[in-house]
């Protein structure tokens, strides 16, 4: 695996994965463009996810809610109020940091005197960051006094009261930028599948307990963006929300923690590089009655990938009409504007209730993050050389074969190699590349770092040019297998059967 992320962003820019947003104008903080590559592997993991939770299921339906948001959406979800992250500001450098991520790469004497002057039991974090949230004037003193570092400078700072600040990206709808046009880019697709339930139910017909999986854009204006595509400002969520009835909850959750924990490994994720990790109590979102994070041991520290909540009916009880009538047992702000009830009417007694929600929400970057830093591998050759290597599942590779006419300057091979990879790309597999540029040794290095499982060459016995004159091995190639780097000589027709069973899932 990679050891830093900066061998990975270096590697991910050199070969075309992914690319700082805006570049040319000096980046776009927060955000990254994937390039050639970087879709290709990007849009594999979404397909796998996709495959898993709705096709091979029998209790998902998808969806594809929009990004822009109305305003009355994030009101009742809760997200205007508090979906918030404590932010600070270095009065010497002018520099802001969000608050629990400055003090958790403080040093341990600093932080001691912070225990020490908020009065908190040394080691919890969390109880710090919210005693200091609870008295910002004492806190922003503190930390000042305790010599908290700037991270920028590696010097104490003079700090400013901690304060909150609220994550959503504002927009306008319409030609007139005023309140009442106010609009969000959706801060999670979740919200998108709870105020569509009773159109999908109504759609379906669906019985409890079923699902709604849906992948998309996500936007927070996070207040420090970083560790490469792990922290972003803009990204990709892959979320299920799985309505159960109440009473059933706890087992759909244990359910949902063990298939996605499955899942992550049947993409190439070590188990021991995944830490599922129960929320305590004191750290839980409002809404949730449990939580699991599945954690990835990233290049950059042991950090969230997915995480798989309990959530009550606070969701489609925050949404809903008739909210008296429906027996909600979550705290919800009093709705006055829903048109729906989202709610559901027990087929046997006749009798409405509001369903409970397991949600796995996963992240699509991190996932990309965690598949390159798992699949990269720096190699010895036995001539002393060093290759490095990107060992995707194949099923995952940006490119699943390489087709590379070993001579650039035979008509006949590089015709022989084009109509090859033309009917291997026919097969549906993903993507087959013509790969005619450099030496054939510098496109197997190419092919190596970029994950390509299989480099395909087409030579002189394939076109019935055999050194001993002979013709026996027409119409056979060498195929050359990624991680081995052994080749065998296969017959064209077989190629099919070959990447077929190589690529299935
Ligand atoms: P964190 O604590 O790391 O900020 P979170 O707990 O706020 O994350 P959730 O709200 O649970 O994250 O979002 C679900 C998933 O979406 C996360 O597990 C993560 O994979 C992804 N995600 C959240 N925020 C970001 C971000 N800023 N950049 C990239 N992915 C993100």
């Amino acid at each position: 695996p990679a050891s830093t992320l900066d061998e990975l962003v270096a590697l991910c820019k050199r070969r075309g994965f992914i690319f700082q947003g805006s570049e040319i104008y000096g980046g776009l903080q927060g955000t990254y463009d994937y390039g050639p590559l970087g879709v290709e592997l990007k849009n594999n993991l979404k397909q796998a996810w996709w495959r898993r939770n709705v096709y091979e299921r029998d209790d998902m339906e998808g969806l594809d809610a929009s990004i822009l948001t109305h305003r009355l959406v994030l009101h009742y979800s809760g997200h205007e109020a508090t979906f918030a992250d404590p932010m600070v500001d270095n009065r010497i450098t002018k520099k802001r940091y969000r608050l629990d991520h400055l003090l958790k790469d403080q040093p341990e004497a600093v932080l001691s005197r912070l225990y020490r002057a908020l009065e908190v039991e040394e080691g919890h974090l969390h109880a710090l960051v919210q005693a200091m949230m609870a008295f910002p004037e004492r806190a922003g003193g503190a930390m000042t006094a305790a010599g908290v570092l700037d991270p920028a400078t590696g010097e104490p700072g003079d700090w400013t009261p901690p304060r909150y600040f609220n994550m959503m990206f504002k927009t306008y709808v319409g030609p007139v930028e005023e309140e009442a046009a106010l609009a969000y880019l959706r801060p999670e697709t979740a919200q998108g599948i709870f105020i569509n339930f009773k159109n999908v139910l109504d759609a379906t017909s669906r019985k409890l307990p079923f699902g709604i999986a849906q992948i998309g854009k996500a936007f927070r204006n996070e207040i420090t963006p970083r560790n490469f595509i792990f922290r972003v400002r803009e990204f990709e969520q892959m979320e299920i929300e799985y309505f159960v009835r109440p009473g059933e909850d706890e087992y759909w959750h244990r359910y949902w923690v063990e298939e996605r924990l499955k899942w992550w490994q049947e993409m190439g994720l070590s188990r021991e590089n995944l830490v599922p990790y129960q929320q305590p109590k004191e750290e839980l979102a409002h809404y949730a009655k449990a939580t699991v994070d599945i954690l990835y041991r990233f290049p950059h520290g042991l950090e969230e990938l997915e995480g798989i909540a309990n959530r009550t009916d606070f969701d489609l009880g925050s949404h809903t009409k008739d909210q008296d009538e429906l027996g909600i047992t979550a705290k919800v702000l009093r709705n006055e504007h829903s048109t729906a009830r989202l709610a559901y009417r027990d087929p046997d007694t006749g009798k409405w209730f509001v369903p409970y929600v397991i949600e796995p929400s996963a992240g699509v970057d991190r996932g990309v993050l965690a598949l390159l830093a798992e699949a990269f591998t720096r190699e010895e050759l036995p001539n002393g050389e060093e290759r490095i290597v990107l060992k995707l599942k194949p099923q995952l590779a940006p490119i699943k074969a390489a087709v590379i006419p070993l001579a650039k300057n035979r008509p006949e091979i590089t015709q022989y190699a084009k109509a090859l990879k033309a009917r291997l790309q026919a097969l549906g597999l993903g993507r087959i590349l013509y790969e005619d540029t450099g030496n054939i040794g510098k496109a197997y290095r190419r092919h190596d770092e970029v994950g390509t499982p299989f480099a395909i060459t087409v030579d002189y016995d394939t076109i019935g040019q055999s050194k001993d004159g002979t013709t026996k091995l027409k119409d056979t190639v060498t195929v050359r297998d990624r991680d081995t780097m052994e080749q065998i000589r296969l017959h064209v027709d077989e190629l099919e059967g070959f990447l077929r069973e190589k690529l299935r899932w």
